[in-house]
């Protein structure tokens, strides 16, 4: 989640960001798709949600080698950090020739990838992306289907087989929970979320994002009503209970991006 872009991309990735220290190892540039199948109350990008159509086949070619030109304006910044690109969003699924294209462009080329997304696309699209990029960050939020579709816009079911499905490909898996207060912050959906992971994943590395207020100001910009007034940070002490909670259950645990 990021509000100061450097240099704008295309229709289709709506934002690029250099020098990103939270989407993953070392310092990346990080892609932020147009486009997000959810909704969720507490997004910081709603700007990024409206779906942009489908790239046109005879954009891919150029689309790719102008963003990969911007990629590689900071190909010694990747080296010496060990880092790399992240395709974010918005949900880059939602753009999976273009997303696909950039993975494999920047695997011909020896550059760490991360694909970030909240896990909502088509299975097959993930699991090739699985095939090309180095890393994936996955967003886990809810469990109760009513209360996901509640607050996200969407049913969990499709999330809940793409990251089964995960489970057996070789890519690295880093899990993000963002801890919104009163909505995915509540002890019945961190048991459930707990039971899921260790019954169903190999995945045991997790990113708890506390939830925080920036994108606030972007709702009123797009005439929406920000939902969230009365939901406030959660403090480190609750944060570090949180943790130890997720460590007890055998997971590695990052407080942050
Ligand atoms: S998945 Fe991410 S980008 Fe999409 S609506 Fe939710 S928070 Fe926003």
């Amino acid at each position: 989640m990021h509000d100061n872009p450097q240099t704008q991309g295309s229709p289709w990735v709506y934002k690029i960001q250099r020098y990103s220290l939270h989407d993953g190892p070392g310092i990346r540039t990080t892609l932020f798709f147009q486009g997000c199948p959810l909704s969720c109350t507490w997004c910081h990008n709603p700007e990024s949600q409206s779906l942009a159509g489908p790239i046109p086949e005879e954009q891919i070619q150029p689309v790719t080698r102008d963003i990969m030109a911007e990629i590689q304006k900071d190909r010694i910044f990747y080296d010496e950090s060990q880092g790399g690109v992240t395709f974010s969003g918005g949900e880059p699924l939602c753009q999976p020739v273009l997303l696909l294209s950039l993975l494999d462009t920047c695997r011909n080329m020896g550059i760490h990838t991360c694909l970030d997304t909240c896990g909502y696309g088509h299975e097959k699209a993930l699991k090739r992306s699985a095939e090309s990029a180095d890393m994936i960050l996955f967003d886990i939020k809810l469990v109760d289907p009513a209360d996901h579709q509640r607050f996200t816009g969407r049913p969990p079911g499709r999330i809940l087989e793409n990251l089964s499905a995960l489970s057996e490909s070789d890519v690295r898996v880093k899990l993000r929970f963002p801890v919104i207060p009163g909505i995915t912050d509540t002890p019945v959906n961190i048991e459930s979320i707990l039971d899921l992971l260790t019954r169903q994943t190999p995945f045991r590395d997790i990113h708890l994002l506390p939830y925080h207020q920036t994108g606030k100001g972007k709702y009123r910009s797009l005439g929406n009503d920000y939902q969230l007034n009365n939901v406030h940070p959660p403090g480190s002490r609750h944060l570090n209970r949180l943790q130890r909670q997720f460590e007890s259950s055998g997971f590695s645990v990052t407080i942050g991006g």
